[in-house]
């Protein structure tokens, strides 16, 4: 049966799927899916990552306005996220089940350390048989530096605990080759390309932030980093066992890597702080495995640090690679086009002669 394999899964519920149209918690239909996760064979670890906070907390706080200032909206997902989580406490402590909580901003999956301090912490949560309830920490998250969304966080949150499968739980079955007849399910994907991105729904319904844009972008971090991913209906009762049942869903089947687990973080960033230019000679020799040097670098775009997480683009304008840099973007500025010689004398100090080592680089 579908998911008899699979160890580790993490579950993406979105903000109408666990809250209601008049702005309560769906608790009957949560049991239901508490039942479903109980019936899954053998031993799994379990995460869930839940929205929700915000919608909780507007309903509480009697705020109806649909388009809420950022601020605001952060204050209200710190009332909506005590409800939130309250539910799932109340709901599992029914089923004897214990949960964590935890709250993640991007710097958490971005920074490589804090990414393995998060990794560590679900990893002992599993130990001690509770199940993770992740949600983004909205009072910390601005407009620049936020996810919005918890399609690509739960992905990102499956690549860093190396997740096997993670179920996308949302208001319609799956991917439509014609989203507005909703005909025609798409049930497996290979690859993620333009054309696909072009049937996506652009129609986001009135709790949450993502739509199927960041349901594709979620894929395509799944794909990369080794794990199977799922879009399908949790609009029903028993949503789980209906997805294994009836098999309506929208499969991402992801990759076969021979990855380190470090490159799949890597290539799964969601980081966009910069762009490094290449010309043909570096294209070349990136592509034969070799290190990013100043002499190839044709242009930088945006302001990053030492350390970031960067994309480079190949002579034809094309998303070539991904790595962490070596030299912020002020200094690259200052070395690039020249020799690795000649970087000591530009910059006043000596360093590496890498912009980025292959040992931090992955080929997209
Ligand atoms: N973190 C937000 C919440 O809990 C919502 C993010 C989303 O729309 O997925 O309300």
């Amino acid at each position: 049966m579908l998911l008899d394999n699979s160890k580790k899964i993490v579950i993406k519920l979105g903000s109408s799927t666990v809250v209601d149209k008049k702005g309560m918690f769906k608790s009957k239909w949560f049991l239901t899916l508490i039942n479903d996760i109980k019936k899954l064979k053998n031993k799994r670890d379990v995460v869930i990552v839940s929205s929700g906070a915000i919608a909780l907390g507007q309903s509480y706080l009697k705020v109806r306005k649909k388009k809420i200032k950022i601020e605001m909206s952060q204050a209200i997902a710190s009332v909506g996220q005590i409800h939130l989580i309250n539910h799932f406490k109340i709901m599992f402590e029914k089923n004897k089940i214990k949960i964590g909580q935890i709250l993640i901003t991007p710097d958490d999956t971005e920074q490589r350390r804090r990414a393995l301090n998060a990794k560590r912490t679900f990893e002992n949560l599993f130990k001690l048989n509770a199940i993770p309830i992740v949600n983004e920490n909205d009072t910390t998250a601005t407009s620049e530096i936020k996810y919005g969304d918890n399609d690509r966080l739960a992905a990102r949150v499956a690549q860093i605990i190396g997740a096997d499968t993670l179920i996308i739980f949302t208001d319609v079955d799956g991917l439509y080759r014609d989203s507005k007849s909703k005909k025609s399910l798409i049930k497996e994907v290979n690859e993620i390309n333009e054309n696909l991105f072009s049937l996506a729904d652009k129609k986001i319904n009135t709790l949450s932030s993502g739509g199927m844009t960041t349901k594709l972008d979620a894929a395509k971090i799944c794909i990369n980093s080794g794990c199977k991913m799922f879009i399908a209906n949790g609009q029903h009762m028993n949503p789980l066992s209906r997805m294994v049942k009836d098999k309506i869903f929208t499969c991402f089947n992801p990759k076969i890597s021979t990855l380190h687990a470090r490159k799949k973080w890597i290539i799964s960033s969601i980081g966009s702080s910069g762009k490094i230019y290449i010309d043909e000679g570096a294209t070349v020799a990136l592509a034969a495995g070799k290190s990013l040097l100043p002499a190839g670098i044709t242009k930088v775009e945006g302001d990053f640090k030492k350390g970031e997480n960067i994309l480079i683009i190949d002579n034809k304008g094309n998303e070539f690679a991904r790595g962490l840099v070596s030299f912020s973007s002020l200094e690259i500025n200052k070395i690039k086009g020249l020799q690795s010689n000649q970087i000591e004398s530009i910059l006043g100090y000596s360093s590496k002669s890498e912009i980025i080592h292959k040992d931090d680089m992955v080929k997209l």
